[in-house]
């Protein structure tokens, strides 16, 4: 039998994807998963529009995106988000934050902070620069970043699918092989992999824009003053998807475990804002090769949205939840609620990435 969330009777996950290109296949399960989680829990599912680096969004995908997700009866609730349209509330946030010497403006420059290997959190907060005294001794204070304060250590913590993970995003050895690996009904995973250091990725750059945790933070225990905002005045991805989460009262966020090194900064964050800490649940991503998850530039090929059903019984056997038939089945509806009430998060592979089959990427056709 499923097991059910029984800490809180309220559930809201959500689907947050940027508008950076069209949902593909690892998109996809990461919509489904997330969708199967809430519905499963009598949750509501959000989907929010992550386009707060307007220079990465391509104009209409948003809509392409909107368009994929009802063709795959994959309905959200409510009205979809766009992070373009709340930076007063960021501003606002932010302000407040300053005014109550939370966040502080940083005047390092990138070479500085390279040169002392690192930023020093006390460096900057000791100068205890104000708006005003700032913008009276440079008044370009577009030059200027804002950091917030982070008194808290990265910690372990568990995760609703990997199990046990350590302060550095690492899944626990323990958990880290599915015991389903051999009989896997994936039929095309030729290859299933276990993160093997997630310290040594050094590019973890994201679909969604997500900073990297080890471009951002020293792996000790205390992490560096995060950027809430930059230099060149854009709100930074962690700090508005803390607040976006906040004030969609999010508790459950099903992700891909390409995120899973950035969570332990990311719970810091949602501490030092006073913002309450959704529950995470990652999945493993779908890649071309090892350590070459499908993406944009891994060349990913866009979902054809008139193969839904077969979509969604493809992706039902990636996140480990049986053999389904699309020939079994009238229509998505259908599918989808049989795959609802089936739900399990204890079959989903504890690994970090399954390779998919060639055709998911144009890689193949078009060499990089
Ligand atoms: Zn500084």
């Amino acid at each position: 039998m499923p097991t059910k969330i029984d800490s809180s009777p309220l559930y809201v996950g959500r689907f947050a994807p940027s508008p950076s290109g069209q949902l593909h296949f690892g998109s996809l399960v990461t919509a489904l998963a997330s969708y199967l989680d809430a519905r499963h829990h009598n949750g509501q599912w959000l989907v929010r529009m992550e386009d707060i680096d307007a220079t990465r969004c391509l104009p209409g995908v948003d809509s392409d995106i909107l368009h994929t997700l009802e063709c795959h009866d994959l309905h959200w609730d409510g009205t979809v988000l766009y992070q373009q349209q709340q930076h007063a509330r960021y501003q606002a946030k932010l302000d407040n934050l300053l005014a109550e010497k939370s966040a502080y403006f940083c005047a390092c420059t990138r070479k500085q902070i390279k040169a002392n290997g690192g930023h020093d959190n006390h460096y900057c907060r000791e100068l205890g620069l104000t708006a005003q005294a700032v913008s009276e001794s440079a008044p370009n204070t577009r030059g200027l970043a804002i950091r917030l304060k982070l008194d808290c250590h990265l910690s372990a913590f568990d995760d609703g699918i990997m199990g046990r993970v350590d302060k550095t995003g690492a899944i626990s050895a323990a958990h880290s092989i599915s015991p389903d690996l051999t009989s896997s009904s994936f039929a095309e995973a030729g290859q299933h992999r276990v993160k093997s250091n997630s310290n040594s990725n050094s590019n973890s750059n994201s679909d969604d824009g997500s900073i990297s945790a080890s471009e951002a933070t020293p792996l000790s225990t205390v992490p560096e003053d995060v950027v809430i905002k930059r230099s060149d005045g854009l709100f930074a991805y962690n700090f508005v998807v803390a607040l976006d989460d906040e004030y969609q009262g999010v508790t459950d966020i099903i992700r891909g475990s390409d995120l899973l090194d950035v969570t332990p900064l990311q719970y810091a964050i949602y501490r030092s804002l006073g913002c309450s800490v959704p529950r995470y649940g990652h999945i493993p991503v779908a890649a071309v090769s090892q350590g070459r998850k499908l993406s944009k530039q891994n060349h990913a090929a866009p979902i054809n949205n008139k193969n839904a059903l077969e979509n969604i019984v493809h992706g039902l056997s990636f996140l480990g939840q049986g053999n389904y038939h699309a020939n079994e089945f009238e229509n998505v509806t259908q599918l989808l609620t049989m795959a609802i009430s089936r739900w399990d998060r204890k079959l989903v592979p504890k690994i970090a990435e399954i390779i998919v089959g060639e055709h998911e990427s144009t890689y193949y056709s078009h060499p990089l």
